[in-house]
């Protein structure tokens, strides 16, 4: 029988200081599992320092490397999609260039898909080094996003994980410019399983997430995947309906049962704040969305390719394939 091919697809932005040691470590990987044929799939996502030269020397030395460079940095999400559409494996892997997934789980990841997983997907036991906040807050997001979704978003789990070829078909159908892959992972469906693993440090390097990028991503991961922030805000609205007709109903009884009383200046103040706060924060929410369904709406290819193995891309057919 011919040996399946699994892909290994791994988005680099700057990473030549973890990229020949990535390189080795997934050499090592591939050479022990002689059952199957690999392909190394890296995406440059516009990277300003040496990683697309890197890239181009290794596939002279090792013909299982692939490289598409995108036409500038467009964000990971964005470059695992070009990853997808370059792929040929009948799996793919996904993972980080900074080596804090470790290659070595592959085998483990291929054997869970012979034996029928389509996702086969990486949960870390940890987040220690992490700060507190943050952990706080990730915690809020995967609860919020767990109670207003109709299929399981796990925490802990990142985009490191095996996929059967069906589900990068899947997921090549799925064309939307503001991606959250991770949510699109589980929107997809499949026989899914999850295996343990401990995060490494990073390799080199430091990672381009700030607090405010990772605030922000929440804030698109769950407007991308749910509207149930919309429904959120008309619940708010309803609740301040009925609360501002019960204290107009108190106000008219006293009126009538003591007469009128005119202080009030504080109260009326605390009132008029809060349901403009509370309106501001409404239409906020609201202008999220229409900004998504401004972008979407543009109907843009996902990204431009540069460059496959060395070839030009010439943009006939859309989406720089
Ligand atoms: N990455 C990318 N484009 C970007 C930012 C990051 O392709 O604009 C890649 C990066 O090279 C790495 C992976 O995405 O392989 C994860 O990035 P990082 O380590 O910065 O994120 P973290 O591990 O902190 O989530
Ligand atoms: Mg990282």
């Amino acid at each position: 029988m011919e040996k399946k091919l699994i892909t290994v697809l791994i988005p680099c932005y700057n990473e030549e200081e973890s990229f020949p040691m990535l390189c080795e470590r997934l050499r090592n990987v591939a050479d022990g599992l002689t059952e199957y044929n690999f392909e190394f799939l890296f995406i440059d996502d516009g990277s300003s320092d040496s990683t697309a030269s890197l890239m181009k020397a290794e596939r002279e030395k090792d013909k299982r490397v692939s490289y598409v460079t995108l036409s500038r940095n467009y964000g990971k999400e964005t470059a695992m999609c070009a990853g997808f559409d370059y792929a040929k494996g009948d799996a793919v892997v996904i993972m980080d260039a900074d080596l804090q997934h470790p290659p070595e789980l592959i085998g483990q990841m291929a054997k869970l898909w012979s034996e029928g997983y389509d996702d086969v997907y990486a949960k870390r036991t940890s987040r220690k080094g992490e700060s507190f906040i943050k952990k706080f807050f990730t915690r809020i997001y995967y609860r919020f996003m767990q109670r207003s979704t109709r299929y399981p978003v796990y925490p802990d789990v990142g985009d490191f994980r095996l996929l059967d070829r069906r589900c990068i078909e899947a997921i090549k159908k799925l064309r939307e410019t503001q991606r959250n892959t991770k949510n699109l992972f589980a929107w997809i469906g499949y026989k899914k399983i999850a295996i343990e693993y401990e995060v490494a440090e990073r390799q080199a390097g430091k990672s381009k997430w700030s607090f405010m990028s990772l605030v922000n991503l929440a804030i698109d991961g769950i407007t991308s995947s749910t509207t149930a922030p919309l429904r959120l805000s008309m619940l708010f609205g309803i609740f301040f309906l009925i609360a501002a007709f019960i204290y107009m109903l108190v106000i008219i009884i006293k009126a009538i049962a003591w007469g009128i009383d005119t202080p009030g200046y504080s109260s009326l103040m605390v009132i008029v704040l809060f349901i403009g706060g509370v309106q501001l924060f409404s239409l906020g929410v609201i202008s999220e969305y229409l900004g998504k369904i401004f972008n979407e709406s543009k109907g843009r290819p996902v990204y431009f390719a540069d460059e496959y193995n060395g070839c030009k891309i010439s943009n006939k057919d859309g989406d720089g394939q």
